[in-house]
């Protein structure tokens, strides 16, 4: 999977579950919050109800003072009739109940009269030496309704007081003649306020009024400090401060928090019938944080505190998974030693780059010998190796190219562009600076790599394993170089890997089928001109009739072993044909067949030989083995000793291909040969015009005569070339001059019937 995708999902997970947790969160919160608020108003409805008790009693208080105050003053209308002095007796009398601590007449004609308790009877007292507040009132009630005035101090009294005025009437209850005035002292009140409820909660009861101002203190008040008015102080926030006094202003109720140190209890503020007054109870007994808003805050912390738990599970398996994550891409998309991106990948990553661009030249590229330096300097020395490769590619590539290792000591590398000078001139640097970089690392060796390059084509954006497969051939190419090499990718080498690919997967069936065919080249005796012998090639004549070249496929069958079966079936198709002319009482010649490399080390090769040409009845001197210079290359006694089995069983041996490769002269003394075949490229344009060369060749074919080995001449051509081999004295020549190799039919009518008459074409 791609690594995006991954890193997508992984990304999604997270969002999904960081949400989730957000939403549980939230909404506890607001299910928090709400049975908080629904706890609050329950409470709230609470506190209301216990502060109007002592509203009741209070107010029932107030009425109760008026009751009596209205019965005197039925009392004094009553006795308007009787003497004043009896009048301010009864008066007297009736202020002993003790419901007022003074009470007093005051007509609208100035007959005053007041009674203070336990002071006695004071008569004619002016109504403008009484307290304001009281004056107030007594005016207000002359005009016929019952008064109370503000809460004042009393002079007299030395107390705090409130005043009531009820208004008395004429005889004839028409017109208000004066007022009776009860003066009060607020024990009673304060009484009542610092009492229990019947509920018997003892609540922090206050008397406010309408401008805030205290009228009487709670004796349980937890207010501290003396302030003038509830306003004050950092009791109420300020917010509710104001608010609470809107609602003063509007005579409303409410309910807010009183906060007292860390405490903050709940507050009711509720307003009185009477002249603004307010009742504040302040419930001491109750924080405003309620069990219920306790338990909530345990729950919410234990949830929270899960929450978190989970969330920080989730967080840590979150970083688990990316960290594995990422060793995942880590081993799925990169090459453990170098850190460049591995195979897989890198074939991903081309495949997406042709897709938008298939301006691109993919470079295959393979160290020379790496497992010699694995092998004579360690594994620890090739992997430094390995890592210096990519370091230098690393710091040469730009950006959109990509690189890889692969198996070893392969490295892919995409570059941009696809001009072959330019990506073979960056190439080079590349290579080079490889090369550059190990020898300053002290390397006891010389570093060579060879590279195979195929430059993109349109068709090569639907599959980029092509431009792969495309590079890997071009590269199998320049391992056949020296140095440094490079090699493009072209249409021939297709071609030529499709041939391949077809003799491959084709070659056991042709076998079988017997479409490897003997063609005969005749091998011409100098001078008599007469044919000696001839030699057999295999030529592949396909299904269709096509023919296919032993120069295309014999290479590839020397290594892939097939080789060996093929020679042996060319020597036993050459038997075949030999045992039928024989049996026709033919006069046959030697036939030479080619024997590759393989098939002369194989240890059952001779055993094999002559199971054939017995099963043919073949004399083993018919049969001339031609084998390669090449094989010299190896151990000379080694290869003796089969020539000399071979000799013993009678077969006759000729060196092919002489002069092509490194052997020296001396080695036709070393070998027991009976024949060797001097390399047509003796007889090429350049070498004809060279005298050196003529001497040359001359002194060879008498060294071999010398030897008594039998010299042949291959690639003669022309009248010049056989007049000039002719007069060097060689033994044989063979050529297109005499003829090309053909099928045995043809070469039994051309040679074989006529074998007395010449042989020159
Ligand atoms: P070779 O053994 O050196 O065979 C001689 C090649 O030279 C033949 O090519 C022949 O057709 C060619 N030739 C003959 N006269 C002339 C001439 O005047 N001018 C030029 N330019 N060429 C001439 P051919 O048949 O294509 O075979 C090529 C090579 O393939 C052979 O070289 C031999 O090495 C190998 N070969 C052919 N048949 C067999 C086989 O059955 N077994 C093995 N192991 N190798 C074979
Ligand atoms: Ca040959
Ligand atoms: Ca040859």
């Amino acid at each position: 999977m791609d690594e995006q995708i991954i890193q997508k999902r992984i990304l999604k997970v997270t969002i999904g579950t960081a949400s989730i947790i957000i939403l549980l969160i939230l909404c506890s919160l607001v299910l928090i919050i709400s049975i908080n608020e629904a706890d609050k108003d329950s409470y709230n409805a609470q506190l209301k109800s216990l502060v109007n008790e002592y509203k009741i009693n209070f107010e029932r208080q107030i009425d109760s003072d008026i009751q009596s105050l209205k019965t005197l003053a039925s009392f004094v209308e009553h006795s308007q009739a009787v003497s004043f002095r009896n009048f301010t007796k009864g008066l007297d009398r009736a202020s002993g109940e003790g419901q007022f601590q003074k009470i007093g007449y005051y007509s609208k004609s100035g007959k005053n009269v007041r009674v203070v308790l336990s002071k006695g009877i004071e008569e004619k007292v002016d109504l403008k030496d009484v307290n304001v507040e009281a004056q107030k009132v007594i005016k207000k009630s002359w005009e016929g309704e019952v008064e109370i005035s503000e809460v004042y101090w009393d002079q007299q009294l030395k107390e705090k007081v409130i005043v009531y005025a009820v208004p008395i009437q004429d005889d004839t209850k028409q017109k208000v003649i004066g007022s009776l005035v009860g003066v009060k002292g607020l024990d009673i009140f304060s009484e009542i306020l610092n009492g229990e409820t019947i509920t018997k909660v003892n609540l922090d009861v206050d008397w406010i009024n309408a401008k805030g101002k205290f009228v009487t203190w709670s004796d349980h008040s937890i207010i501290k400090e003396k302030m003038e008015t509830i306003h004050e102080g950092d009791y109420i926030s300020k917010r509710n401060k104001s608010i609470i006094k809107q609602k003063m202003k509007e005579r409303k109720s409410y309910f807010s928090e009183f906060q007292v140190g860390n405490t903050s209890y709940p507050i009711c503020f509720q307003p009185l019938e009477l002249n603004g007054w307010y009742l504040v109870g302040i419930d001491t007994s109750k924080s405003v944080k309620s069990p219920v808003y306790f338990m909530l805050i345990t729950i919410a912390g234990i949830f929270i505190l899960v929450i978190t738990l989970c969330a920080g599970a989730i967080f840590s398996g979150y970083k688990i998974l990316h960290k594995n994550n990422e060793e995942l891409i880590q081993l799925a998309y990169y090459d453990q030693l170098t850190g460049a991106f591995n195979f897989e990948k890198f074939r991903d990553e081309i495949q997406k780059a042709l897709t938008y661009n298939t301006n691109y030249s993919l470079v295959v590229t393979n160290i020379r010998h790496f497992q010699y330096i694995n092998e004579l300097f360690g594994v620890k020395k090739a992997d430094e190796l390995l890592e210096m490769v990519i370091k230098t590619v690393k710091q040469y590539v730009i950006e959109g190219e990509k690189y890889c290792r692969y198996q070893g000591d392969q490295f892919y590398l995409l570059l941009r562009g696809n001009n072959r000078e330019k990506i073979r001139q960056r190439l080079f640097y590349i290579l080079n600076a490889i090369s550059k970089n190990i020898s300053e690392s002290k390397a006891e060796y010389e570093l060579n790599l060879y590279a195979g390059i195929a430059t993109s084509q349109e068709g090569d954006k639907a599959c980029s394993d092509n431009l792969i497969h495309k590079a890997e051939f071009a590269l199998k190419q320049a391992k056949e170089g020296h140095g440094n090499t490079i090699k493009f990718y072209n249409e021939r080498m297709h071609e030529i890997e499709s041939l391949q690919n077809f003799i491959e997967s084709n070659m056991n069936q042709a076998l079988e089928q017997e479409e490897f065919k003997v063609y005969l080249q005749p091998k011409i005796a100098l001078g008599s001109e007469k044919i000696a012998g001839a030699e057999a090639l295999v030529r592949w004549i396909r299904g269709d009739g096509t023919m296919v070249f032993p120069d295309q496929f014999i290479p590839l069958f020397e290594k892939n072993g097939f080789c060996a079966e093929l020679d042996l079936y060319m020597v036993e198709q050459t038997c075949k044909w030999l045992r039928k002319w024989m049996d026709e009482g033919k006069e046959v010649v030697p036939i030479s067949i080619n024997q590759s490399k393989i098939l002369f080390y194989k240890s059952d090769y001779v055993e094999r030989l002559c199971a054939i040409t017995e099963k043919y009845h073949i004399p083993n001197r018919l049969i001339t083995l031609e084998i390669l210079e090449g094989l010299m290359a190896r151990d000379v006694d080694k290869l003796n000793q089969t020539i000399q089995q071979l000799h013993k069983k009678g077969f006759r041996i000729s060196l092919d291909d002489f002069g092509t490769g490194y052997s020296s002269l001396n080695i036709l003394s070393k070998l027991d040969i009976d024949e060797v075949k001097l390399d047509r490229s003796f007889l090429s344009d350049d070498l004809m015009k060279n005298e050196t060369q003529k001497v040359i060749l001359k002194n060879v074919v008498n060294l071999a005569k010398d030897l008594h080995i039998e010299t042949v001449i291959e690639g003669v051509e022309t009248k010049e070339h056989h007049t000039f081999v002719e007069q060097i004295g060689c033994y044989y020549g063979q050529g297109y001059f005499y003829s090309k190799p053909i099928p045995c039919k043809e070469f039994e009518e051309k040679f074989m019937e006529s074998k007395r008459e010449s042989t020159k074409q």
